[in-house]
């Protein structure tokens, strides 16, 4: 049994995708408990795991025009971004947790009881790891998981997003190619009802990682809850982006207009609510706006294209219904609203303001290119942070501004798991992960590999 997978611009399918049923992740989760029990696997040193880590990172170095154009095909993002943010990353995160393989040490513990002690910790693999990744990033998050996991010396079974599984497909080849040893790394394909539940619930499954949305969230940690799996979560989000007074206008208009469009919006960090102050609010949200109108929507392989299609006509029509939610309930079209020439589910660039805390517009992610966009009068900074922390996610937030005392002091106050001051952006060596409801755990850095370990305690009398 197989399902199409589609280019969305121009719309057409490009292949069967093979749909894993519960008897294909029986089959994974076995090759992966022999992995972890296998000499070949878990008697591996780590350098040898770094080392086929980075052979990894080589090989898709070496392919990455061919992996760009599948992620392009199967998703509709630019062929640019394909290639030099998303494969480019893919291979900077293998790189970098390959590092990490050769330094997952314990530490000796001095005991205060009555004795002569020697006590230390090891960190080991927790086990046979789930991984499941969406459709807006499908490669650079299928890496952000296994690379990690890999390293600490798990076996995985890699679940992608039913429309775009193409790139993971191509990557369980090279890794073949490779010589990681038999049951490491399991790909199955298929929908998230079939293949990534039938994981979640498998009892020879020791951890759950997951990146989705809230809802999905949820239904995995029930599902986790049966052997208590660990459970890694990087749920959705709603990010405040916030001006200050002080803030260089015309850095700030560029930074919050690449903050929501990027990737059509479909990023779980995306910069969706626009706080400016009103000293400078016409000016921001007019040069964001004017950025929207200008913006080039096409098929991700045209040269010019600016903005690709969303991932499917269900989030067209998804994204496209909160835009006419937000205006039938008071708020007004800025930029947006019109009508996209060309085949592809595209939706234009949308900038909404005059929004308030209760409009559907403001509280859920729509994971598409709508700015809902707002002045405030304040100069007290835990009046700004109480708005920009009204909202159940706790993902990222955003500050421009050029007080150091005002972006220190914000940062303290802002709930969300990463905050960034005048641009910055995803490095494989900062913690990643959300407060609140957008998740549970931290991706990237020394927590995202410690993640895939646990602790064990040794302590012995002398
Ligand atoms: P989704 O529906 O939650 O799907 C994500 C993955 O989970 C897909 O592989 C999906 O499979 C699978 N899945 C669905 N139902 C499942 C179930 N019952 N059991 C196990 N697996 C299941 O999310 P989406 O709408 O495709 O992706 C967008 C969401 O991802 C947004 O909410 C966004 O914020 C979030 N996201 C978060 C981060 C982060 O790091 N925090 C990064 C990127 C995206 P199928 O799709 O194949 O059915
Ligand atoms: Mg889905």
């Amino acid at each position: 049994r197989g399902s199409t997978t589609f280019d969305p611009a121009p719309t057409r399918g490009l292949g069967e995708i093979p749909q894993a049923g519960p008897p294909d992740a029986d089959a994974a989760v076995g090759a992966a408990r022999a992995a972890m029990e296998s000499p070949e696997w878990s008697g591996m040193k780590p350098a040898a795991r770094a080392r086929l880590l980075n052979r990894l990172a080589d090989a898709l170095e070496a392919n990455a025009d061919e992996f760009a154009a599948l992620e392009t095909l199967d998703n509709g993002m630019p062929l640019r971004d394909a290639r030099f943010f998303h494969i480019a990353h893919a291979v900077e995160t293998l790189r970098y947790n390959a590092g990490w393989a050769t330094k997952l040490n314990g530490e000796t513990i001095a005991l205060s009881g009555m004795g002569d002690w020697h006590a230390y910790t090891l960190r080991e693999p927790v086990g046979v790891v789930a991984q499941i990744v969406p459709w807006n990033a499908p490669l650079a998050m299928a890496a952000a998981k296994i690379a990690p996991a890999l390293a600490a010396g798990c076996a995985v079974i890699l679940k992608p997003a039913e429309e775009t599984s193409l790139t993971a497909l191509r990557l369980a080849h090279l890794i073949a190619e490779i010589g990681f040893p038999d049951g490491a790394f399991n790909l199955l394909t298929g929908d998230g009802e079939t293949a990534g539940a039938a994981l979640t619930a498998h009892p020879g499954v020791d951890k759950v990682t997951f990146t989705g949305s809230t809802e999905v969230g949820r239904l995995i940690l029930r599902a986790a809850a049966g052997n208590f799996k660990r459970v890694t979560l990087e749920l959705g989000g709603k990010t405040p982006v916030i001006v200050l007074p002080d803030a260089d206008p015309a850095k700030a208009i560029e930074g919050a207009a690449r903050a929501i469009f990027t990737n059509a919006g479909q990023v779980c960090n995306a910069g969706s609510r626009l706080f400016v102050h009103e000293t400078l609010h016409d000016e921001v949200v007019e040069g964001v706006a004017r950025i929207a109108e200008s913006i080039k929507l096409g098929s991700g392989f045209d040269a010019d294209t600016q903005m690709g299609p969303v991932i499917s006509a269900a989030q067209r029509d998804r994204v496209r219904d909160y835009v006419r939610q937000g205006v039938d309930a008071g708020a007004a079209l800025r930029a947006g609203g019109r009508a996209v020439e060309g085949e592809g589910y595209f939706v234009a660039p949308s900038v909404l303001t005059g929004t308030t805390e209760d409009m559907s517009v403001r509280r859920e992610e729509i994971f598409g290119p709508v700015l809902c966009a707002m002045s405030f009068a304040d100069e007290d900074l835990d009046r700004i942070a109480a708005q920009a922390n009204a909202t159940d996610y706790g993902l990222g937030a955003v500050v421009w501004t050029n007080n150091l005392s005002a972006a220190h002091r914000l940062a303290r106050k802002l709930k969300a798991g990463t905050v960034r001051v005048n641009g910055g952006g995803l490095d494989p060596a900062l913690p990643f992960g959300g407060f609140k409801q957008s998740g549970w755990g931290r991706e990237n850095g020394r927590e995202g590999i410690d993640a895939y370990t646990e602790t064990k305690a040794v302590a012995i009398a002398i």
